[in-house]
């Protein structure tokens, strides 16, 4: 059978625990070898003991938690040749020619660039007769098959990133929390959330919790925005509201693209309406807990996918991503998967909103 290795690398996220299971479970069911690579990249790199095999009971008891029990990472050395060379030969020593990267853009970014190097990478290490001829050719093609795994959902080619639902979850329990304490003293609470070039998150949190306003990147705040914040305040509570939610998106930003913090929106209350205000950042609590339910299946389908996609593919097949499509796991383009995310990401740089919007529509 094939030999399969499955990282994770980059930020981690909920649900990346059940692709790591799904990917195992289901290369085994259909007679692969697999393995697991610790720590991301710097795992691939430096070998020996961050390759290991799986087995069905070394994914056992992991859909429920969190985070990745095989590590994430960011790492240089892989940014360099040398250190693609290394983990190049590493593979070859396990007898891995498919890997599935579960990470974002970067992650994915540099897996398909190890694809195109993988040939001349092997015509090295045969040159300094680090790998066998016969190695050469029984290991010529490498496969990737890429989850995204991210809590801010901001990857185009696939309706949800594994984590977002759960970073989701989170952020409504705290806010419903925040809500009983502001109520009982009349406060408004200021909460930021994360995603740092993607407004989902806080959007969405504002629309479920009835939130009395929201500030997200894709949509910079007009110039009046303190006037505009005031009003919507005080009509809710001449309305005999008890309390106001403010969100914003750690990426919020104004029409001239200077970030506005919940410092600054803060500082806008306090001065204009002498509400009682306080701010909760909620930071890494996000990333943190249990897998919702959507996301321990989202992992699990793509993670069943990406096997069936490495099982099917051949030297000519163009790297893919697994995403969600309403509710059918399909295989996208790699390559193109990026392009787009890379495009919004540049469009916000160049403070082209509607364009980034319509762009990340699209895919
Ligand atoms: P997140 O969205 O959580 O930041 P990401 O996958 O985009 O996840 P990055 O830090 O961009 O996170 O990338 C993770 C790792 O992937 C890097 O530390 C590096 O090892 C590798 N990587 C990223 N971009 C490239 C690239 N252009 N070439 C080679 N390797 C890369």
């Amino acid at each position: 059978g094939k030999g399969i290795a499955v990282f994770t690398s980059g930020g981690d996220s909920q649900g990346m625990n059940a692709a790591v299971r799904a990917v195992v479970r289901m290369g085994i069911y259909l007679g692969c070898k697999v393995y697991f690579i610790r720590e991301g990249y710097q795992g691939m790199v430096d070998g020996g003991d961050n390759i290991v095999e799986a087995n069905w009971s070394s994914v056992s008891c992991i859909i429920h938690k969190g985070g990745t029990i095989i590590g994430s990472a960011r790492c240089k050395d892989f940014r360099e040749r040398a250190g693609r060379l290394k983990a190049a030969k590493n593979l070859v020593d396990n007898g891995i020619t498919n890997l599935v990267v579960i990470g974002g853009d970067g992650s994915l970014t540099g897996a398909d660039l190890f694809r195109q190097e993988w040939s001349s990478l092997l015509d090295e290490l045969l040159k300094n007769n680090q790998i066998t001829t016969e190695q050469r050719e029984k290991y010529k093609s490498l496969q990737i098959a890429g989850l995204v795994g991210s809590i801010d959902n901001d990857f185009c080619g696939t309706d949800m990133t594994i984590g977002t639902d759960s970073a989701l979850h989170r952020i409504i329990e705290a806010i419903d929390a925040i809500v009983s304490t502001a109520y009982s003293h009349q406060r408004t609470f200021i909460m930021e959330v994360m995603g740092r070039h993607c407004g989902y998150l806080a959007l969405v949190a504002a629309l479920t919790s009835e939130a009395d306003f929201a500030f997200v990147p894709e949509s910079p705040a007009p110039e009046n925005w303190p006037k505009k914040l005031c009003a919507k305040l005080e009509q809710e509570r001449n309305s005999g509201q008890r309390l106001n939610i403010i969100i914003v998106s750690e990426g919020a930003i104004d029409r001239n693209g200077d970030p506005i913090t919940a410092e600054q929106v803060k500082k806008v209350v306090v001065d204009n309406l002498h509400q009682d205000t306080r701010i909760t950042v909620l930071g890494h609590v996000q990333r943190g807990g249990n897998p919702s339910a959507f996301d321990r299946i989202l992992g699990c389908r793509m993670g069943a996918e990406a096997v069936m996609a490495l099982m099917e593919a051949d030297e000519n097949t163009e790297p893919c991503v697994i995403s969600l499509d309403g509710n059918q796991a399909v295989r996208v383009p790699l390559m193109e998967c990026v392009k787009q995310t890379k495009a919004v990401a540049q469009a916000m740089a160049d403070k082209q909103w509607e364009k980034a919007v319509s762009l990340r529509g699209k895919s």
